[in-house]
């Protein structure tokens, strides 16, 4: 093995990125424009929407702060996991809206869907974390915000995730599974009326109209990386689904969807999270760091959004989990090492 660090986490940018971004400052326009609006149709058509379904702006935060504006969230009851991005919490606050933190489900890093009806919320925000998607049919009396900063290319029978509520999101931040240039987002809906609106929010310059807006664009240098991206998603997901084979063939107990009766769940290979008791975990990491290997705690927790003794679950998920390496650019000499140290410290 070299002995340069093997990272948690690399972004996938190659000569088409480097290409794209210098086609764009040639171009002498690199503010929002025709990039913008390809990048837009390309991710309508991914989803499977017809074009002008899809707004890009410039991170998940601001894609979850405008769902929430759409939804004329302020004043409202807003609930959310406490097992997630701080960025839903300061979505939230930004917009006005009453926090209602949420649990997960035991055994799932995803919300508890009991304990979210049982809150009698006007609007929930549910992240399918680390790529496992989960599905909300049975969610009601509730507008949902899909957000699938984690899960871009995982579907619920067949079906994209982002469609199953009133709006969903994505980021295209440095460490997701595509980027554009280490920052960016898309807010998606199959409601006309409410993308109008969010698009319509993003053009905050020169409008008649006195309302208060804020700057959420996204730049055709962003765009044009972006749309690059988006073609080797696919190419992306199945390295990702390669290595976490691989992980799972060698013994590791991975985090992983638990099946749901005749609901056919895809997961993506986002996070490959080791389940571990809580002391074992610690320790793990600074020996697998002390070896070269750049492991972490998915979420710690004292980055859990509500106080820890409310949220057990939640607790226990973040104490007992290590996030290993998983990314299209590890290779497959690195993966064995990986692999034989974690076994040797087990
Ligand atoms: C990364 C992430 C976000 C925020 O996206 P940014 O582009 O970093 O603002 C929101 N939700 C989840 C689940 C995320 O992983």
């Amino acid at each position: 093995m070299s002995t340069t660090e093997i990272p948690h986490n690399k972004p996938t940018l190659g000569i088409e990125e480097e290409q794209a971004a210098l086609r764009v400052i040639r171009s002498g326009w690199v503010a929002q424009g025709h990039e913008v609006e390809a990048f837009e149709n390309e991710f309508c058509e991914f989803i499977g929407l017809p074009r002008g379904y899809a707004v890009a702006v410039a991170n998940g935060t601001s894609a979850i702060f405008m769902a929430l504006w759409a939804l004329q969230a302020q004043g409202k009851r807003v609930a959310f996991p406490v097992y997630t991005c701080s960025s839903l919490r300061h979505a939230v606050a930004m917009i006005g809206a009453i926090e209602q933190l949420v649990d997960i489900s035991p055994g799932t890093p995803n919300i508890d869907l009991q304990a979210l009806s049982q809150t009698g919320a006007d609007i929930a925000i549910v992240p399918h974390m680390f790529g496992l998607p989960l599905c909300l049919s049975n969610l009601k009396d509730i507008e949902i915000i899909e957000d699938c900063a984690q899960a871009l290319g995982a579907s619920i029978n067949g079906a994209a995730v982002g469609l199953q509520g009133k709006i969903g999101i994505f980021s295209f931040y440095a460490t997701k599974l595509i980027t554009s240039g280490g920052q960016g987002g898309m807010v998606i809906s199959k409601d006309k009326a409410l993308i109008d609106t969010v698009r319509d929010y993003r053009e905050f310059d020169c409008r008649q109209d006195q309302n208060k807006r804020f700057n959420f664009k996204m730049t055709d240098l962003q765009a044009a990386i972006g749309r690059v991206q988006l073609r080797k998603l696919p190419i992306f997901l199945s390295r990702r689904v390669e290595i976490f084979k691989r992980y799972i063939q060698s013994g590791l107990k991975l985090l992983d969807i638990t099946s749901e009766l005749n609901i056919q769940l895809c997961p993506v290979r986002y996070r490959a999270v080791l389940q571990i008791n809580s002391y074992s975990s610690r320790n793990m990491i600074e020996l697998l760091n002390f070896r070269k290997i750049k492991a972490i705690v998915p979420l710690e927790d004292w980055e859990l959004l509500g106080k820890n003794n409310l949220f057990p679950n939640a607790l226990t998920l973040a104490k007992e989990s290590i996030s290993l390496p998983i990314y299209p650019l590890l290779t497959d000499e690195e993966i064995e090492y990986i692999i034989s140290q974690i076994n040797f410290l087990l």
